[in-house]
């Protein structure tokens, strides 16, 4: 019997399975396609926070990012290369944001190189920018690295049934309880009120005699190369998706599109692609992660006391399933928040710390049961 099975071995699951082997639980971690075999294996892992002007996704951003660049510099910082991040506007309204940004920001300004800013094309040059200290991590050693004391099964969890107290994972193996940190792949618990986008993403690690030092947002990201390698990375496939397609993903066309994008920032010479990634990344419908417990909608409806079309949903007053979590819904921010949802959940399992109503998943329950005629 384990204490906590986790199925999905992306960052998120990942991170949970460290915090929780780190206070000695019996973990157990599930991955249909291997450690960092989903959208995690993908990325391009950069760590920055979010430029925008306001709003909540950018308040928990900010200390996501503040919280996890501490945390892979005092905890792996093999795997973390620090770099400057060089923000680039992409047009007009970007500028605006990118200008309201810099004047609350209280993270520390810095102005990019001479040298740097010589590489960038007159265009990208032109535009609005802002560079901090940020960094970008392998997204692989990471992972695998965060779960080393969990024991891994490369497995499909096709069965996950709560028996007397206990939940059955595939019929075979038994944990106390269980979180779900299944991706964009994936939901396991059929609710009507979880829906997850996925968007398709695709990286490339290229050869090119073109030396950068920072990491460069701007039509796609650009890391700062290591050895005459750099990568270019974007999930902007809003149209592929793996499960519906009828055709492969077209890998050619692909790459042609993110050297184009690169190339309206930066000149990148004797360009040779030496390796592809692709992968799906999941978002929530209103942006932000979807971190606790899960409601059970059939029987939280069927109590008569609970007034669903309210202005402030009491989540107290709900259902929900038994020893069963959720991490999930990260966008295009999965390794700037995997530490610290990771910590919030496991304080929450460990500990029962509340979670912001703004995290947990049951706000989505909230805004469909209001819905039902
Ligand atoms: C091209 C690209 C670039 C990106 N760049 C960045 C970036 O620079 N910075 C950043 O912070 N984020 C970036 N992201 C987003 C980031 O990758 C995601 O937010 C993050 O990977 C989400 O992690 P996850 O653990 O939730 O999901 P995933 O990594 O997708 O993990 C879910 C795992 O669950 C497994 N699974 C699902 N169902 C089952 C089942 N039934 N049984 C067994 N296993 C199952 C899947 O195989 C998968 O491995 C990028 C994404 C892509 C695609």
């Amino acid at each position: 019997m384990y204490d906590v099975a986790i199925i999905g071995a992306g960052i998120n699951g990942c991170s949970v399975a460290h915090e929780l082997t780190e206070v000695s639980k019996k973990v157990i971690l599930f991955d249909m396609s291997g450690v960092s075999g989903g959208g995690s294996g993908a990325a391009g892992a950069f760590i920055s926070p979010k430029f925008s002007k306001s709003g909540e996704l950018k308040e928990i951003l900010h200390d996501a990012f503040v919280y996890s660049m501490e945390f892979y510099e005092s905890k792996f910082p093999h795997v973390l290369t620090k770099s400057p991040l060089l923000h680039i506007a992409q047009d007009e309204q970007a500028s605006e944001i990118l200008k309201a940004y810099k004047e609350q920001t209280t993270l520390e300004l810095q102005k990019p190189s001479d040298e740097l800013l010589s590489q960038l094309k007159p265009q990208a040059k032109k535009e609005e920018n802002i560079s901090l200290n940020a960094g970008v991590v392998n997204a692989e050693a990471l992972c695998n690295a965060l779960c080393k004391s969990a024991t891994f099964k490369k497995a499909k969890v096709d069965s996950l049934v709560y028996d007397e107290g206990v939940w059955v994972i595939n019929e075979t193996y038994t944990a106390k309880e269980v979180v779900l940190a299944t991706g964009a792949y994936e939901t396991l618990i059929d609710e009507p009120y979880i829906k997850l986008r996925g968007v398709w993403g695709h990286r490339i690690d290229i050869k090119t005699s073109t030396k950068n030092s920072h990491s460069i947002h701007q039509f796609v990201s650009i890391s700062p190369s290591k050895n005459g390698v750099l990568a270019i990375g974007a999930t902007h496939n809003v149209h592929y998706h793996p499960q519906s397609a009828t055709e492969p993903y077209n890998v050619v066309e692909g790459r042609e599109e993110l050297l184009e994008k690169a190339s309206r920032t930066l000149e990148l010479k004797d360009v040779e692609v030496i390796k592809d990634y692709t992968g799906l990344r999941s978002g929530s419908f209103d942006y932000m992660p979807m971190v606790g417990s899960l409601v059970i909608s059939k029987e939280t409806l069927l109590n008569k006391n609970i007034r669903f079309k309210v202005k402030k949903a009491n989540y107290e007053e709900y259902e929900y399933y038994p020893n069963l979590y959720m991490i999930n819904g990260s966008g295009g921010y999965g390794f700037v928040l995997a530490p610290y949802l990771a910590k919030i959940l496991t304080e929450y399992m460990l500990s029962a710390k509340k979670i912001s109503p703004r995290l947990q998943p049951a706000r989505f329950f909230a805004r469909w049961a209001k819905k039902l005629p």
